[in-house]
Parts: C-alpha cells; sequence; structure tokens
C-alpha cells in the first residue's frame, strides 16, 4: 500500500495548466475524494455531519434563497472540488464522524470506532458525499452520509463523552478564537467584538472578560435582535449594541461614545458577513490591535483601508489553530453554566 504524502499531496488533482506548481490541498481546486482509495498515513472517517463555516453557510444559503438549498450547493461543490471548499468564501468549516480505518503508519493517532471532529478546515479535507439527510440552518449543521479522509499532519479532536455531539462539534468549530483573545488582552483594555452574539463573538467576550476580571471595558456589537438579547442576558459585556457592523461609521462613532473618544485597545472580528473590517479599523485606537477571525474578511479592504485613513493598528489574520485550543475552549463552555446552557439551546 502507497504511504501518502504527510501533507496530502497525493490527494492533489493537478491544475489544467501544466506548467502550474502542484498546489497543498488547501490551495487546489480538486482533491481525489475517490472512496475506494486507502494510503498508510490516512485515517478514514464515516461522516455523519457537516459544520459549514459560518460565512459559506450565509452564502450558500443567499444564493439558494433558503436554508435547505443549500444541501444542493453542498453537492454540486464536493462533485466539483472534492472537498466542500466554498469557492464564493473560500472557506469549508469541519466534520463529525466515526474512524472507519487507520492506517498502518498512523495507527497511535485514532483507532476504530472513535468518534471524532476535524480540526483542519472542510476546505483542505478529501470527502465524499453520497447523500444529505438534513440541513439545520440554526446552527449550520448539514447530516450526511459520505466519506473523508484525514492526512497525517491534520489535526481533529475526539469528542468529549460530557457534551452533546453537535454542541461539541459546533464548539470545536471555532476552537481558534477564545485562545488567541487569551493571548491577546490585558487588564484594563477596552475589548471590541464585532459579531459579538454569534458562536465565536459570545466565546470572544466570554474569554475576554475571564482576561479584564472586574477591570476594563468589553463592548460587543451585533446585528441578530435575538442574539445581541441572548449575549446581554449572558452578563459578559459592560455594553451591548445592537447594529450593523458594515455601518463604518456609526460603529466608529458608537465605539468613541462609549470609550471618551479613545478607542478600543483590542478588536475581534468574528461577523459572517463582508464589509465589516473597516468599522473594526475605524474603532481601534493607535497602535491597538485588530484580530480578524471573520473568514468574510477582505486582506486587501484591511490592510489598504487602514492605510487609506493612516490607522496604525497591527491587523492579525485569524489563525484557526492554536496549540490546545479544543481544550482550551471545550473548558470555557464548560465552566459557564448560562454560556454552556444557551449553546444548547442553540446548536443542538
Ligand atoms: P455566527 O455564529 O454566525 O456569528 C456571526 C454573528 O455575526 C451572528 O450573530 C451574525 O448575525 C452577526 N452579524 C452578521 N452580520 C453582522 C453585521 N453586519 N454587524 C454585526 N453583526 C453581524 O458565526 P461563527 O461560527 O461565530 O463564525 C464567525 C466568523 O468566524 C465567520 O466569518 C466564520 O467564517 C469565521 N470562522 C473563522 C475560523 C478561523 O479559523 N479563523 C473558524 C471558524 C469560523 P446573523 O445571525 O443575523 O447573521
Amino acid at each position: 500500500m502507497e504511504l501518502g504524502d504527510p501533507l496530502g499531496l497525493h490527494r492533489v488533482i493537478p491544475e489544467a495548466d501544466p506548467s502550474a506548481p502542484l498546489p497543498l490541498p488547501q490551495r487546489a481546486s480538486r482533491l481525489d475524494n475517490d472512496p475506494q482509495k486507502r494510503f498508510a498515513s490516512e485515517i478514514v472517517v464515516e461522516v455523519s455531519t457537516l459544520n459549514i463555516d459560518a460565512a459559506s453557510f450565509r452564502q450558500m444559503e443567499e444564493e439558494a434563497g433558503d436554508p435547505q438549498g443549500v444541501g444542493a450547493i453542498v453537492l454540486r461543490t464536493i462533485g466539483h472540488r472534492g472537498k466542500q471548499h466554498n469557492p464564493v468564501t473560500g472557506s469549508g468549516g469541519m466534520l463529525l464522524g466515526r474512524v472507519s480505518w487507520v492506517g498502518e503508519a498512523v495507527s497511535e493517532r485514532a483507532a476504530v470506532g472513535d468518534r471524532i471532529a476535524t480540526l483542519a478546515s472542510l476546505s483542505l479535507t478529501p470527502l465524499h458525499v453520497e447523500k444529505v439527510l438534513a440541513v439545520r440552518a440554526a446552527s449550520a449543521q448539514v447530516d450526511v452520509e459520505g466519506t473523508a479522509f484525514i492526512f497525517a499532519t491534520a489535526p481533529f479532536a475526539k469528542l468529549p463523552k460530557d457534551l452533546n455531539e453537535r454542541l461539541a462539534l459546533a464548539i470545536l468549530d471555532v476552537a481558534g478564537a477564545a485562545p488567541q483573545v487569551a493571548r491577546l488582552v490585558a487588564p484594563k483594555q477596552t475589548v471590541l467584538v464585532l459579531g459579538a452574539g454569534g458562536k465565536s463573538g459570545i466565546l470572544c467576550c466570554a474569554e475576554a472578560r475571564r482576561r479584564l476580571g472586574k477591570s476594563g471595558r468589553l463592548v460587543g456589537i451585533e446585528s441578530h435582535p435575538t442574539y445581541a438579547k441572548e449575549l446581554n442576558s449572558l452578563g459578559l459585556c459592560d455594553m451591548v449594541v445592537e447594529a450593523d457592523a458594515r455601518d463604518v461609521v456609526a460603529v466608529r462613532d458608537r465605539v468613541a461614545e462609549l470609550t471618551e473618544g479613545e478607542g478600543a485597545d483590542v478588536t475581534f472580528s468574528c461577523v459572517n458577513t463582508p464589509g465589516c473590517e473597516m468599522g473594526a479599523i475605524l474603532a481601534t485606537k493607535d497602535r491597538g490591535k485588530v484580530y480578524f477571525f471573520a473568514m468574510s474578511t477582505s486582506f486587501t479592504a484591511c490592510a489598504l483601508g487602514a492605510e487609506g485613513v493612516g490607522a496604525d493598528v497591527d491587523l492579525l489574520i485569524g489563525n484557526g489553530f492554536a496549540e490546545g485550543h479544543a481544550d482550551h475552549t471545550l473548558a470555557l463552555v464548560r465552566e459557564d453554566n448560562r454560556l454552556r446552557s444557551l449553546f444548547e439551546r442553540r446548536y443542538t
């Protein structure tokens, strides 16, 4: 049996242009998702649920005009690309399933029967789907029958026994957010979160509050009225503002008003829609930091926009991976009963 490449190059289908260098799986247009092929460095998973990236789910919902139409678009994308890699947003998501086969070169990583969630994006995970069984818009999850392949370098987590599997999947989807908040926030700072009432937004607020303690100031901006109310009820933020973060001037002015004209020390963008970059940048003080967790973020909008208005802020790209991120974020949810029950209501 062939070993296969640890980065997954063995599943990359070369680009149509023969002079193009072979891309890594995430950048590849297409992956070989043949469910019969076996490589000794891979783990094979019988997939039960896809947790679609929020920016991707929203784009597909808008394209279909109806959440149930997302299932057909997912099948189309996987049919074309051999992976759930949204060609519009460029993002993926992750999946939940049962290990059905383990290559001998990676036998220490998992055992047949383990229930796992992938922590590498679906945009680089070879996936074959036979059937879509259900679309659950509230959690951006799609139940399927399918097969996925995990490369030797791709992280995954065994599902914890004390949490509902769908809830664990939802939390693990955004597991990279809270650990970065822990690295970036210090006591006494002013922290701003855009899209604060969504999944990653709430986790960022919870972690920021943990870092700030009773000091500093935590402001959440959220456009969804129910989510804004639910965030407020958790008591994490000093202020929750129901507003559209695409209204850049309104965001800047509202944050200035709430911070005596100072602006935020650190801003986290957790929205699922494009067009919020400059709100985040203008609401942040000079030499502050803006962390773009949102996959709907445009690199050019941030870099050229900040330059254009002379904003001397550090622009940080949201790396979905941080050492120990899964355990960190699961622990954050376990230790806050109100947050945990809100997530159970929303995502299970
Ligand atoms: P989510 O639960 O859908 O949360 C996004 C929140 O932002 C929702 O409450 C949404 O309201 C709100 N929102 C949308 N447009 C807004 C606007 N114009 N102004 C203010 N609030 C707005 O999404 P999530 O799962 O937390 O994901 C958030 C972002 O992180 C997405 O862009 C996703 O792609 C990205 N992500 C990144 C990584 C990474 O590794 N960096 C991993 C996973 C996800 P509605 O519900 O009304 O839309």
